[in-house]
């Protein structure tokens, strides 16, 4: 028999349960929704309760700042690292210093079958594994069992992640360590990574071929949330847009993320990371700003002394000015709150279970604005036609 540790609705899939059990007898099993969701096999559990007691949910961690953090506006010297991260490429310089220290670092990558996956990075060589944000639950797997042996033997180690996988941390270590660094991120919520797999086989079908990589933070069009670019085994590369690129459009309007995404309690300026990354969206609205944001402008908060620390040498690699707090809280909604449930969410994973993804997206994954509409009739040519001499005409 099984059971379950925190309420349903307020699980985050954080796995500090799973990587604390003395008896190994949790699993991480995908729920109805796609979502992974720790589940106790009663036949061989003691009844030990460190299950609970390392819950962040069941035993919220305290994790107020004494001060505001400081606020920069940040984007990497190499423009190469700077094109292929999210934002401005702040996490890389960051990573890149551990690194060279002989340290390690821990973050989002996609395995062969484009799974995403928490692991371990021990070069530069492989750092561009976990650059660029994968909008979908990342596994942890045991990367907090892993993390803890490596700061036994007193090795450096970053961790970057949502705050509820920061919180986790924290909650399974049970308390603070000085060689270990965490990044957080401003998190928008996370979509179940069973929605991001019928997703990808929805495009394998469409294209005729087997997807290798997908980047849904591509700047071909610039920095934003509005290029996801295909990669498959036999070479093609594919722009996708309309209902192609519907995944993000679940994602963007809030529709395909976890339950508990939508009371988390680490959408405020108390943050549980000592380094926040973001993307600074508005930069220039209330105070001008000279440098050029094509390539992508990151958000960065620093909110402990090891995270002023971590800046200082990380900075080295990156181009940087001081900003205010207001300025990042303009276009920021995620510093202010979680994100508000749409009330369709229900039906949306409820036909998560039934329909085939082609039927999901075009019952759920549209814009039904006039502006979408005739996005959805007109042929692609056209669409690229006027995005061409939309951007000819700025
Ligand atoms: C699910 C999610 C939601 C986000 N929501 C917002 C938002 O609302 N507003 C905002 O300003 N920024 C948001 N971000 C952060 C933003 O997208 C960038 O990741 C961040 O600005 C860092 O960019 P960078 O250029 O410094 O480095 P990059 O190289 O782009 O950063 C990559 C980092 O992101 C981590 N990462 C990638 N995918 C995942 C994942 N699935 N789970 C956990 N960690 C992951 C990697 O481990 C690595 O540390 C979100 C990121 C994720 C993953």
């Amino acid at each position: 028999m099984a059971t379950t540790i925190c309420p349903e609705e307020q699980c985050t899939g954080c796995a500090a349960c799973f990587n604390i059990c003395p008896q190994e007898c949790i699993c991480m099993v995908s729920d109805a929704e796609g979502f992974l969701r720790p589940e106790i096999d009663t036949g061989c559990c003691d009844d030990c309760g460190f299950c609970k007691r390392v819950c962040p949910v069941l035993n919220p961690l305290i994790f107020n700042q004494a001060a505001a953090p400081e606020v920069y506006a940040c984007w990497n010297r190499d423009e190469k690292i700077r094109f292929q991260s999210a934002s401005g490429g702040a996490f890389s310089a960051f990573a890149g210093h551990i690194l060279d220290q002989g340290g390690v670092v821990f973050g989002a990558a996609f395995d062969n079958n484009l799974v995403v996956r928490h692991r371990a990075v021990h070069s530069s060589e492989d750092l561009g594994k976990l650059r660029s944000s994968k909008y979908v639950q990342s596994h942890i797997g045991h990367c907090y069992k892993e993390i803890l042996n490596l700061l036994r033997q007193n090795r450096k180690v970053l961790f970057s992640g949502t705050p509820c996988q920061v919180a986790a941390l924290y909650a399974f270590l049970g308390q603070d360590n000085e060689n270990l660094m965490t990044c957080d991120m401003l998190c928008h919520g996370v979509p179940s990574p069973g929605l991001f797999s019928k997703y990808l086989e929805y495009l394998e079908k469409r294209f005729h071929g087997k997807l290798v990589d997908i980047n849904v933070r591509h700047k071909c069009k610039g920095w934003g949330l509005n290029s996801t670019v295909a990669y498959f085994s036999d070479g093609r590369k594919r722009v996708l847009t309309g209902s192609d690129n519907s995944y993000m459009y679940g994602f963007i309007n809030c529709l395909s993320l976890r339950t508990a995404c939508y009371r988390c309690p680490y959408t405020s300026v108390d943050r549980v990371g000592d380094i926040t990354l973001a993307d600074f969206w508005g930069i220039g609205d209330l105070v001008p700003f000279r440098h050029d944001k094509r390539n992508g402008i990151s958000l960065i908060l620093v909110n402990s002394e090891k995270g002023r620390c971590l800046f200082a040498e990380g900075a080295r690699q990156l181009c940087f000015e001081k900003r205010t707090l207001e300025e990042a809280r303009h276009k920021q909604s995620k510093l202010s709150g979680p994100p508000a449930k749409p009330k369709n969410r229900r039906y949306f994973y409820d036909d998560y279970k039934e329909l085939e993804y082609v039927e999901l997206a075009k019952k759920h994954l549209v814009d039904k604005g006039l502006k979408g509409v005739i996005k959805q009739v007109m042929p692609r040519s056209w669409i690229f036609y006027l995005q061409k001499m939309r951007r000819g005409k700025r």
